[in-house]
């Protein structure tokens, strides 16, 4: 990975647990350094084109001095999210915080954090079959491209496919989408609930009809199991209508269930 680092950046702040380290304040050293598989500006000599040191120093600045949070490793965290969502370049930010005059008593050279904060390959899925199918589609990957925590790196054809659960209803048209993001995963799943309820998915029969279902099928690296989020999806490999689009972005492999006829319907159109 290529790499871009500003070392032990000195700033006053007030972060600490304690209430004299709020009031008093006491100097922070920060580290970050960027991880980006490319950074087209090492080639091109175009500031442009990487990620101006200046600009992630004030950042940092800004961060350190105007908060009051109790922990250094929250303060990492918010600059190492600051940093990437300005520099979508960046793969990877890692933030060390070093806090020299810690209100211990003893003898030690730091107390220090390092926190990374990292762009993720997500795969959601996406479905629908009430209206016009097509068109709530593309209005929900307007609203994914418009949402600046996250890229949108490829999407699948579309695919009509039979309801699976209950039976009773429309055809759905489904598909799934490569997208790459720093959020947390429950804060994309939050984030692409509000797309679904903007397109004024009512949730009333299991399984039922709906104008926008979007899942959260993998995360590059993450596996957990809450209750508002499992990851990987826990329904995925059962579902034609997952794997075969995930197949066609090169994302699966294995063999696909075929009890439910899954047809192609063609590509979003964007326009
Ligand atoms: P389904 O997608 O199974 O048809 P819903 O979209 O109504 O049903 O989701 C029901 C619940 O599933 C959501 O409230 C959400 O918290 C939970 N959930 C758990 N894991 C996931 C996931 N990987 N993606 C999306 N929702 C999930
Ligand atoms: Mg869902």
């Amino acid at each position: 990975m290529n790499r871009i680092s500003l070392k032990e950046m000195k700033f006053f702040g007030y972060t600490g647990c304690l209430p004299e380290e709020k009031e008093k304040g006491q100097y922070f050293f920060v580290s970050i350094d960027m991880l980006c598989k490319e950074i087209p500006g090492a080639v091109t000599d175009d500031l442009n084109a990487t990620i101006n040191y200046a600009e992630v120093y004030e950042i940092a600045k800004n961060i350190v001095e105007n908060n009051k949070f109790d922990l250094i490793e929250h303060l990492a965290y918010q600059i190492g999210r600051s940093v990437i969502s300005k520099y979508k370049l960046a793969d990877q930010v890692k933030v060390l915080v070093r806090k020299p005059d810690a209100p211990i008593d003893g003898e030690f050279e730091a107390m220090e954090t390092e926190i990374t904060v990292s762009n993720k390959e997500v795969v959601i899925g996406f479905g629908g079959n009430m209206g016009d199918r097509e068109e709530t589609i593309k209005e929900a990957f307007r609203a994914i491209d418009g949402d600046s925590d996250i890229e949108i790196v490829k999407v699948s054809s579309l695919y009509e496919t039979e309801p699976v659960g209950y039976e009773d209803q429309a055809d759905f048209l489904n598909g799934c989408a490569l997208l790459r993001t720093y959020l947390e995963p429950l804060e994309l799943l939050h984030r692409l609930q509000k797309i679904e309820n903007d397109l004024h998915r009512v949730r009333t029969i299991k399984n039922g009809p709906r104008t926008m279902d979007l899942d959260v099928l993998l995360i590059k690296g993450v596996k957990m199991d809450t209750e508002e989020l499992t990851v990987p999806h826990p329904r995925m490999y059962e579902r034609a209508f997952v794997l075969v689009p995930l197949k066609e972005l090169g994302l699966y492999y294995g063999p696909i269930p075929d009890d439910k006829a899954v047809k192609l319907y063609g590509k979003i159109n964007f326009n």
